[in-house]
């Protein structure tokens, strides 16, 4: 791994910088403490230096999609003490080996992953993933389906429900796909009502899911520049 001093991106604290203002703006037109929002800095496709370089600028919480890249990149710099949140599809077969490094998976999407993830080292925290649209192919489980992984996941000891997870479809308003998630949020509560957290926004869309009660962002191109192609 090359040292951090040659990570030569002089804008990426910068727009760091301007993301955490733009958070902490929208928390306040919304009304919400910004301290109960998480910024997750999605880093994938970038190599292990620039997520050093985030850690050195007080960034505890980075995001992957990539089983394989988000393994390599987590022992590389296994010293910082992040927290590593997977936040793409996971494999069944592959999800106790991101369970090792992963502190969070925002995909859980089916009771088959869930059960996959049973008598884990340590606990980790769990995200449902539910898809905002009426494509079955765009990944998250179906609203229908919702309760009954909550169910499976309460289940399982070493999954610690957190709550709701959503990516806004491409071809409708963020506002209302969000506003959809919270009502979701609501049905996890009325089951588990620690389970409160909600996993949505990014580069585009932040400010409309803080409206609608985002407790944790999935950040990246706004802070990290454009992602190089997928290696
Ligand atoms: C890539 C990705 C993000 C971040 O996207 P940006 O538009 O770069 O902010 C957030 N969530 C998921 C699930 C992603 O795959």
């Amino acid at each position: 791994m090359a040292e951090l001093s040659e990570w030569n991106d002089p804008g990426l604290a910068d727009r760091l910088a301007a993301v955490r203002g733009g958070v902490a703006d929208a928390c306040r037109s919304a009304g919400r403490a910004s301290e109960d929002v998480t910024l997750i800095v999605v880093t994938k496709f970038h190599p292990a230096e620039l997520v050093a370089a985030l850690a050195a600028l007080g960034v505890r919480d980075v995001g992957e999609n990539r089983h394989q890249e988000a393994q390599d990149k987590s022992q590389a710099l296994a010293g910082l003490d992040l927290n590593w949140h997977f936040i793409g599809q996971l494999q069944t077969k592959k999800a106790r080996q991101a369970a090792r490094y992963a502190h969070a998976i925002h995909s859980i999407d089916r009771e088959r992953l869930v059960d996959a993830l049973t008598d884990l080292e340590r606990p980790v925290e769990a995200f449902l993933q539910i898809n905002l649209t009426d494509d079955p192919g765009r990944g998250g489980v179906a609203p229908a389906d919702l309760e009954s992984l909550v169910e499976r996941t309460l289940t399982n000891p070493s999954l610690k429900l957190r709550g709701v997870m959503a990516v806004a479809p491409l071809d409708e308003p963020p506002a209302s796909a969000f506003e959809r998630l919270a009502g979701y949020s609501q049905r996890v509560r009325a089951i588990a009502p620690e389970a409160s957290a909600i996993s949505a926004g990014m580069t585009h869309d932040y400010v409309e899911a803080i409206a609608a009660g985002a407790t944790h962002l999935r950040i990246g191109s706004a802070i990290t520049g454009n992602r190089p192609e997928p290696r």
